[in-house]
């Protein structure tokens, strides 16, 4: 009888991007995907490490496994993503400290050894008959196809790990060094979904504006000596344009490797979106080299500039950690005043928490009391929703064109080019349709729009 698995996945637009690969390997290997962790023969989770909370929430989830276990003797939970160090299974003599630690847990990978899967699988499921994968594409973790969740929009990984070893996070340690994928693998996948009617491509990585410049991919032949390599991948699938793309995005951007030409390619190419996502987590210089951020609030000030300058009218989100170790008041208050500044149109802003392994969690001390957190956090929200409100508001009686995403009880939902969230009434469902909206009413955090 054939098996099934669970996915849950946390975290970032990469994470659910791997779980679509994930998909591809289990259905490989003959199992088929519920929707009901109950019912699971393999529980699986995605995890996400930049918040404690998204570690406290898989964990969480254990003693429920426990109970089930009672029931189901052969089911087997894994764990990937940015919780795990090490590919293991709990039958391995050194196996990651996750399986030492959480009794539950049956097997850790990482994800750039999902092809490792069916072999780690076969080990601990030996009763099971796997049918032979033969193909060669579920070899490497870039080639595997994946079974995408939506046919009209799709989020492509370029490239994986870090090299920026930002003092607070996990992911140079959990996905180790960056590397990129190669130019025409990316383009073949884009072709591939565009032939097959995707309208929307969001291009991934952790330091996507680094593309092909790491000290890896510079020992490489494709991109040894090349001259931004990602603006050349960028013109590369805005040729797409002439068999039906309409979008191109990317994320997530380091300020230090936003150059001048990335700029104006981006106002230049026809498919690229008025929209970055630029995270600057401190708006004090003391504390972005403590996080070694390698940028400055100025530096960062004027890419801001030529932003708006080149491409007007574009929005700009970013990314903000509040209370990281030592961060006075003041220190605080200049994050504060930046935000009022420079009012982005969208932050996701966090309360610092010690990730395990980190430079920061190693050598600086978390030393700023949880409510001074909290209370940080919140003023920085309530500054959000205002300017938020603000820059929703400009876009009152103007047109937009939505890419629809949705569509629940009579009212639809998709993202406008600047990526503000759009709702509107409508009888039909309109999901996977391009369609122009005049906005009739911009709120705290979506636009109100009616089909022109
Ligand atoms: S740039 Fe910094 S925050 Fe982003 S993934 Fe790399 S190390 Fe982490």
């Amino acid at each position: 009888m054939s098996r099934s698995y669970y996915i849950q996945t946390l975290g970032c637009q990469m994470n659910y991007s791997d779980s679509e690969r994930i998909d591809t390997v289990l259905q490989h290997l003959g199992l088929t995907k519920t929707d009901e962790m109950n019912n699971a023969d393999l529980i699986l989770f995605n995890t996400c490490s930049i918040r404690q909370k998204g570690e406290d929430r898989v964990l969480g989830q254990m003693r429920k496994i426990t109970q089930m276990r009672r029931v189901r003797p052969n089911l087997l939970v894994a764990i990937t993503g940015c919780m795990v160090r090490k590919t293991a299974t709990k039958l391995f003599s050194e196996p990651d400290s996750l399986l030492r630690k959480v009794d539950e847990l049956d097997m850790t990978f990482r994800i750039e050894d999902l092809p490792q899967v069916p072999s780690m699988l076969s080990e601990l499921w030996p009763d099971y008959s796997f049918p032979e994968i033969i193909e060669a594409n579920l070899k490497n973790y870039f080639n595997i196809n994946p079974l995408y969740t939506s046919r009209f929009q799709a989020f492509v990984p370029i490239g994986t790990g870090c090299d920026n070893f930002c003092t607070y996070c996990i992911v140079p340690y959990s996905r180790k060094r960056e590397k990129s994928r190669e130019m025409d693998k990316i383009f073949e996948e884009c072709r591939r979904l565009v032939d097959n009617g995707c309208v929307e491509i969001t291009l991934l990585g952790q330091n996507v504006n680094s593309y092909g410049l790491s000290n890896l991919d510079n020992k490489t032949d494709e991109f040894k000596g090349m001259r931004q390599p990602f603006i050349k991948l960028l013109e590369h699938v805005d040729s797409l344009k002439k068999y039906g793309l309409q979008r191109l995005r990317f994320t997530s951007n380091h300020p230090k490797d936003l150059s001048d030409e990335l700029i104006d390619a981006m106002a230049r190419l026809d498919t690229l979106m008025p929209y970055l996502h630029l995270p600057i987590q401190s708006g004090n210089d003391e504390i972005l080299k403590r996080m070694n951020r390698n940028y400055t609030v100025d530096s960062y000030r004027e890419l801001i500039k030529k932003l708006r300058k080149t491409i007007p009218g574009i929005s700009i989100s970013t990314d903000i950690i509040v209370g990281f170790c030592g961060e006075t008041e003041e220190q605080f208050m200049d994050t504060y005043r930046l935000f009022e500044e420079i009012k982005w149109d969208m932050a996701y802003h966090a309360q610092y928490s010690t990730r395990k392994g980190t430079f920061a969690d190693q050598n600086l001390e978390d030393d700023i009391p949880k409510e001074v957190k909290k209370d940080r956090w919140h003023r920085l929200n309530e500054l959000l929703k205002s300017t938020s409100h603000e820059k929703n508001r400009e876009f009152e009686g103007r047109e937009v064109e939505v890419l629809v995403e949705k569509f629940t009880k009579g009212r639809c939902e998709g993202r406008s080019e600047h990526s503000k969230i759009v709702v509107f009434n409508s009888n039909e469902d309109l999901t996977g349709q391009l369609v122009n909206l005049q906005v009739k009413k911009g709120r705290e955090w979506l636009l109100e729009g009616c089909l022109t």
